[in-house]
């Protein structure tokens, strides 16, 4: 993440998502009022067994196909992503997990309209966004597209409400009033009336984030792309960011998609993409592991057998892990420009 994060910070794209340059007004499907959030709430509701039934089946929001990645020349070349194909679905959480160095940030800025692919498509809304022109591009990332990185990525000198306000003045020409109003509304649900007036530097880590998901979330997004949005948090602050995640698939209807380690994730996730080197080498719809979870425990209480839900111990659990890992199918991807 770091290397793209970084240029990416300082570049004009990144003013095109986060503001801080005045771009064209262009008035843009407005966002309804945002929904309420379980933010206040301290205790996490079991999501999976909210979810919605196996038989629907929906079709793909967003997805690659034959997607390729490198950076550098000659005897420098590296293959960060190597024919990944992969579809997602609106209203569910995806986790996209694997080793330092697995591709999984390349992946992810592909896929999420921020690096153009070397080849492959990616098709979002029924559009092939690599092929749109730039400002096309830049006006798709506005109008659908919200991002969270580790590193928060927030305006020093503007203090927490306007890093809100600036995403909906200058990505959708809301007025001064509709944007105070409601930055004020989201970052209320996430628990930062109070501290609307700060700055970045007299936040702390958590309340950062939580100001980079409100800024994700005013904006009312059909696509959220977060790259390992727990990693800088504490136990508790990480466990709110993981409930906002979840409810803005479930309840707002996005297609999420977030780059982790945190185990915790998992319990609240319908997909798992697992990489490796490069490649996509196990994908599991966790919805299908409720199947395969026993009905009740081995002599112990029903719901600590269960894999996901509040009574997993610590969040999640060690049976639903095994689960994911042992139902991963290793995939055998034969493309030649892996032998570049
Ligand atoms: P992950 O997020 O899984 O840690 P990345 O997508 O960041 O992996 O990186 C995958 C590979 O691509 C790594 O070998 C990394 O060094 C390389 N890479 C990523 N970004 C760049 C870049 N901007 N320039 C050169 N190499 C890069
Ligand atoms: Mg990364």
């Amino acid at each position: 993440m770091a290397r793209i994060a970084q240029s990416f910070l300082k570049s004009q794209l990144f003013r095109s998502i986060f503001g801080g340059k005045k771009q064209p007004i262009k008035k843009i499907t407005p966002a309804t009022k945002p929904a309420p959030s379980r933010m206040s709430k301290p205790a996490p509701t079991p999501p999976k067994m909210q979810a919605a039934p196996a038989a629907i089946v929906k079709s793909y929001t967003l997805q690659g196909d034959g997607l390729l990645r490198s950076f550098g020349q000659g005897d420098h070349k590296t293959f960060a992503i190597k024919n990944v194909s992969l579809g997602l679905r609106k209203n569910e959480m995806n986790l996209l997990m694997g080793p330092s160095g697995s591709g999984k940030t390349t992946l992810l800025a592909v896929l999420s309209a921020l690096l153009r692919p070397c080849s492959g498509q990616v098709k979002a809304l029924d559009q092939e966004i690599w092929q749109m022109s730039e400002q096309a591009l830049e006006q798709f990332r506005l109008k659908h597209c919200s991002y969270v990185f580790q590193g928060y990525n927030l305006f020093p000198a503007l203090t927490a409400r306007e890093q809100l306000e600036i995403v909906l003045k200058w990505g959708e020409g809301a007025s001064t009033r509709e944007a105070r109003q409601r930055s004020e509304v989201v970052l209320g649900q996430l628990g930062l009336g109070n501290k609307m007036h700060l700055r970045p530097i007299q936040l702390s880590g958590g309340e950062k984030q939580r100001v980079a998901i409100g800024r994700a979330l005013v904006k009312n997004p059909s696509f959220l792309f977060a790259d390992e949005p727990t990693s800088a948090l504490d136990w508790e602050n990480g466990q709110q960011v993981i409930n906002l995640l979840h409810d803005v698939a479930r309840q707002r209807g996005a297609t999420v998609l977030v780059v982790t380690h945190d185990p915790r994730l998992l319990p609240y996730a319908d997909n798992v993409f697992e990489m490796a080197d490069g490649m996509l080498c196990g994908e599991q719809n966790t919805n299908d592991l409720i199947d395969l979870a026993p009905a009740h425990g081995h002599g112990m209480n029903p719901s600590a057998a269960m894999p996901f839900g509040p009574h997993a111990a610590g969040g999640h659990s060690p049976v639903f892990q095994a689960k994911v890992r042992a139902h991963s199918p290793r995939l055998q991807l034969n493309d030649p420009a892996f032998k570049n």
